[in-house]
């Protein structure tokens, strides 16, 4: 008697969007035209996106990325990532003499402009996010006055400013809809007189991939989400799966998905936060594969048509992108 080689079935539901958002395809992007154009090496302050496998590749071309700018030799090419800085960054470099491009998700910046017009209207700010995530560090300091950063309601309530203090919020662009409207309403319930941006600075990527996975968490056993374990819009994926009553868990790379993390799953939904390239969803669904007889459902979701312009020190004299923009 031969052995059996069948494999047991895994319906496989594939989000959609999932990955890469505008604002890391214009990130990337503009390190490797910057790299084109002025030759290795580009210096990156901070990870350009929170994705080992993106960030390798980049090094392989001649990126060199570092954590602050006295690592950079005076008069370099230097180039900031996606989650944006502190002025007090950009004033190192100018010192410094580097040239600098700035990949500043657009959606990033705008929060800093918005913080800093309700301070000068003499507004208290409060920045609903991740105390020492880099996009939280970056809005703080573009910012000139206190802010005052919660990541929840308790947060709120441990604040000492009287019933009719003068308040404003804004918020870290990645974090998950529903856990920031209870915040907003903390906010609100304590002080009346509170201004906030009239739409959400919770951007379109962020909410886009989230509400593809609460559409389809209650259909499977299981939602794995491909992402970066420093990446804040892949943890509220897994976050907003558990929410719905789903097993969930974020995969750095494929290679750490084993066999029996499967184990009684018969459906599974595949999502990848907004710094996971595809590559790296293609690599898990071979993974599945050698152990599943696997049928892949590629789900329908908002498609993504947003692109954003690049800093205008890389927008010429290079090929058009070779990144696609949207839904991958
Ligand atoms: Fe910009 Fe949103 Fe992408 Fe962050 S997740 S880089 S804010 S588009």
């Amino acid at each position: 008697m031969g052995q059996t080689t069948e494999k047991p079935p895994l319906r496989v539901l594939l989000a959609n969007p999932r990955g890469f958002c505008a604002g890391v395809d214009r990130a990337v992007e503009t390190v490797e035209r910057a790299l084109a154009m002025h030759g290795a090496p580009v210096y990156v302050r901070h990870e350009i996106v929170h994705n080992a496998r993106v960030c390798d590749g980049l090094r392989a071309k001649g990126a060199v990325f570092v954590e602050e700018l006295d690592e950079v030799p005076a008069g370099s090419t230097v180039v900031f990532s996606a989650h944006g800085v502190a002025r007090r960054v950009e004033e190192e470099a100018a010192d410094a003499g580097h040239e600098v491009i700035d990949a500043t998700c657009p959606l990033v910046a705008r929060v800093h402009i918005g913080g800093r017009r309700y301070v000068a209207d003499g507004r208290h700010l409060i920045l609903i996010g991740h105390r020492g995530h880099a996009e939280v560090e970056g809005t703080l300091g573009q910012i000139d006055g206190p802010v005052s950063v919660v990541a929840n309601r308790a947060e709120v309530e441990a604040l000492d400013f009287p019933p009719d203090a003068r308040m404003a919020y804004v918020t870290q662009t990645t974090l998950s809809v529903s856990d920031t409207e209870g915040i907003i309403d903390a906010i609100m319930a304590r002080w009346p007189d509170t201004q906030g941006p009239d739409t959400r600075d919770i951007c379109f990527a962020t909410h886009n991939r989230q509400q593809a996975v609460r559409d389809l968490a209650s259909e499977a056993d299981l939602v794995i989400v491909v992402g970066a374990r420093n990446s804040s819009n892949s943890n509220r994926l897994v976050e907003i799966a558990e929410g719905e009553g789903c097993r969930a868990f974020l995969l750095p790379t494929p290679e750490e998905l084993s066999k029996d993390q499967l184990d009684g799953v018969g459906c599974l939904v595949v999502t990848a936060g907004a710094s996971a390239p595809e590559i790296l969803v293609r690599e898990t669904l071979a993974r599945l594969a050698g152990w599943h007889d696997v049928t892949v459902e590629e789900r329908d979701g908002v498609r993504e048509d947003v692109t954003f312009r690049l800093p205008r020190e890389v927008e010429d004299d290079y090929p058009p992108s070779r990144l696609a923009v949207g839904v991958k």
